[in-house]
């Protein structure tokens, strides 16, 4: 059976490691740090964990209208961050055990660096081994992208990764970035009471028009402060906190204050200490080139997820480009639809999308057709209490293809699976109606969206 070494025990590392192994493959897995990688100890699964404490707060608050009398809640960042922390641990155990389970699968602790293009050698707490393989599969991550700028390294301006494990509650906090991660830590933050104060270019950009524009304005009743289109230049200290020093295209000046700065302008591939210019894998500004196959330009070298140079950075694309590849390491035919990347976002309320946005349809002079349905007509939703929102399906005119799908509202990063689905299959409008949704569930919105495409969503008034 082949050797597969796999460096980093990420969601794309340990997800390809455990596949390898359930495929008879002996299998090695490196890991410096801790098995579940920037997804389960400072990424996905942290910051859910607070946005779920986001959402329970804002729904104590609104105790009363659900007939429920409680005085005075507040935030105890102490329990917050033990919370945030006892759910990281689970995970990170859950993924040795499952990891340990695989006899044919080797767990090295330590850091590995390329002796040659068959070798790699791991630095260990007790000494190095070497270790040879057909196969290597490098998914070593990334870091948060810290800019150069004047400040920007002073005491209070945290990477995402620090203010995870903040212990007490800022008075208020400057967000830089509004990407997913900065407006998924300034909603959690607005949440508990914090100021937020965000600046950045669009506001979650690369999501569907009409919704960030409702969220902006959700965000703004909240209290948020939004600066749309500037870029920061400086950071200063203050009596208070910090000073933040920004501009517009147009030159216009901008200066905000906070007792804390969240940067979160991207994140860059992470390659350090591999020797990857020493055994000729081609890199980019230190992201991994790949072409198709997440091949590196070695041809026994493969790369997945955060380290590949250009890739998207979703924890979902970094494990299904580790399980195709790793079939087709195997002699397999890889099976999963990579062209096809629901993605979620953890505002309060939830985005989610899956497919391409009407901005991006119009832009690619694609004609489409478009239904939605709104949460405030769901019946579930009214008794939740929480019917902002909509289900917006995109098809082409023929109604046989999906071309997007676009959920804003309650349990959005659910929901939007249904069109994941339906778009990877290649289902038609037709092929979802075929489906009966139970009653009383938030999914009935999405086949509400369906039905409405052919004009035939019962809970829709008529507008002929
Ligand atoms: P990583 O998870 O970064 O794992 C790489 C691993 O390789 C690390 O454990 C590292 O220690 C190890 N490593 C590196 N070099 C070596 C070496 N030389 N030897 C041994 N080990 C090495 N994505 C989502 O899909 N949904 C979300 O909700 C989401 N939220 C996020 C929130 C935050 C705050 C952040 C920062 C990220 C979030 N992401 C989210 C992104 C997601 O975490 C990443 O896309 C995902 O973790 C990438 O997986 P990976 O396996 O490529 O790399």
């Amino acid at each position: 059976m082949p050797k597969i070494v796999v460096i980093g025990a990420g969601p794309g590392g340990y997800e390809a490691a455990i596949r390898a192994a359930q495929l008879g493959a002996d299998v090695v897995l490196i890991e410096k740090g801790r098995a579940g990688g920037t997804c389960l100890n400072i990424g996905c699964i942290p910051t859910k964990t607070l946005w779920k404490i986001a959402e329970l707060y804002d729904q104590v608050k609104e105790s009363s209208t659900f007939g429920i009398n409680l005085e005075n809640p507040s935030i105890d960042m102490k329990a917050v961050r033990e919370r945030k922390d006892y759910v990281a641990d689970r995970m990170n155990q859950g993924v040795n055990f499952l990891v340990e389970s695989y006899p044919n699968l080797e767990y090295i602790q330590g850091t590995a660096s390329f002796k040659d293009e068959k070798t790699v050698i791991v630095k260990k707490e007790d000494g190095e081994v070497e270790v040879t393989a057909d196969s290597f599969i490098i998914a070593s991550g990334s870091i948060a992208l810290v800019p150069g700028f004047e400040g920007s390294t002073l005491d209070g301006v945290l990477t995402s990764t620090e203010l995870l494990d903040l212990d007490y509650l800022p008075k208020s906090l400057v967000v830089i970035g509004t990407g997913v991660i900065g407006m998924e830590f300034a909603s959690i933050y607005n949440s508990f009471g914090t100021e937020v104060t965000v600046l950045g270019s669009e506001v979650l950009g690369a999501s569907d028009g009409e919704i960030t524009k409702r969220i902006q304005s959700l965000f703004k009743q909240k209290g948020m402060n939004i600066n749309k289109g500037y870029r920061a230049e400086k950071i200063e200290k203050t009596e208070n906190g910090l000073k933040v020093f920004a501009k517009n295209k147009k030159g216009k000046e901008l200066e905000v204050e906070g007792e804390l700065v969240l940067m979160a302008i991207g994140r860059i591939p992470y390659t350090e200490g591999l020797n990857l210019e020493g055994i000729g894998v081609e890199t980019d500004r230190g992201g991994i080139v790949t072409s198709e196959g997440c091949k590196t330009s070695v041809p026994n070298i493969y790369a997945i997820g955060d380290c590949v140079a250009g890739n998207t950075q979703l924890a979902h694309v970094a494990s299904n480009q580790g399980l195709n590849l790793v079939e087709t390491i195997m002699g397999n035919k890889p099976h999963i639809n990579e062209e096809v990347v629901p993605a979620a976002t953890f505002t309060l309320p939830e985005i989610a999308q899956v497919g391409k946005t009407e901005e991006q349809l119009k832009e690619e002079g694609i004609e489409y057709d478009k239904s939605k349905f709104l949460f405030s007509g769901n019946g579930k939703a009214v008794s939740m209490g929480e019917t902002d929102g909509f289900v917006k399906i995109l098809a082409t005119k023929d109604h046989k293809k999906i071309l997007g799908v676009h959920v804003f509202g309650p349990h959005a990063n659910d929901l939007v699976h249904y069109g994941a689905i339906a778009m990877s299959n290649d289902l038609s409008v037709a092929d979802l109606n075929k489906t009966i949704f139970a009653h009383p569930t938030l999914a009935e919105t999405f086949m509400e969206a369906s039905h409405a495409m052919l004009g035939a969503s019962i809970h829709t008034a008529n507008t002929k």
